[in-house]
């Protein structure tokens, strides 16, 4: 499924799916510049008056999003400065991500940006059962098949990962930490400060709800706030209305 085509745009609190999103190239998809899940919502670049023509976004990982049309959005946040507050660090934080992909691309080596997306998108799904083709991992990673199918058997042949066709199951966090490129720690960073979260809080410390092992202290994900928030503000309205 793509998003962000079409006249009538809308914003998207995913909360069992995974979204990717992308910057074309030549016409083309070109590869992924962030990632949202539980924790954000698509379509945050309209509230700037960013055209959603100008990005796409692609559901990585199959699930459900609740959406709202993003002009009643905007007229929730222009009334709810909590609401346009959380939004403006949002925003920061998703500037940020997509300023450090561009960067992590040429920078770090294919294994660490792949330990990185797959930490970031297990933490942002409700398990750590990733559904990923190889050669939907090279369109977004912006890297070759074959580079991409290497790295996931090494990967295999540690342990770190088990791979069947179209699934990629996380087996051990620790050492795909290790693994993974500073961008990750780097990404839940920005994300804690964005949204004020600390981890003795048992909230979201990271791009998905993370404690170091990825989950918050009780072992499940956290209430994405930013998103409760939101569909209050929405529900409220609704209410209102009839
Ligand atoms: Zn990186």
């Amino acid at each position: 499924m793509q998003l962000g085509r079409g006249r009538d745009s809308y914003s998207y609190f995913p909360t069992d799916c995974v979204i990717s999103v992308l910057l074309p190239v030549d016409g083309r998809h070109g590869m992924e510049v962030a990632t949202v899940g539980r924790e954000g919502l698509f379509g945050v670049q309209s509230w700037i008056g960013v055209r959603p023509t100008e990005l796409r976004a692609i559901v990585s990982t199959p699930g459900h999003a609740w959406r709202i049309a993003n002009r009643e959005f905007d007229a929730l946040a222009d009334a709810d400065p909590d609401l346009r507050r959380m939004l403006q660090r949002y925003l920061r934080m998703i500037l940020a991500q997509t300023a450090r992909h561009a960067a992590c691309c040429r920078f770090h080596p294919l294994a660490q940006r792949l330990a990185r997306w797959l930490l970031t998108h297990a933490d942002c799904a409700p398990t750590d059962d990733v559904l990923v083709t190889h050669q939907r991992l090279a369109t977004l990673l912006g890297a070759q098949r074959a580079g991409i199918t290497s790295a996931i058997g090494t990967f295999e042949r540690r342990g770190l990962i088990g791979a069947a066709r179209g699934h990629i199951l996380l087996l051990d966090r620790p050492a795909l930490l290790q693994e993974a490129c500073s961008c990750y720690g780097a990404n839940r960073d920005a994300y804690s400060r964005a949204l004020g979260m600390r981890q003795s809080d048992g909230a979201p410390a990271g791009v998905g709800y993370a404690g170091d092992d990825g989950r918050n202290q009780n072992g499940s994900h956290s209430r994405p706030r930013l998103a409760a928030k939101a569909l209050a503000s929405a529900r409220d309205r609704t209410r209102s209305l009839r």
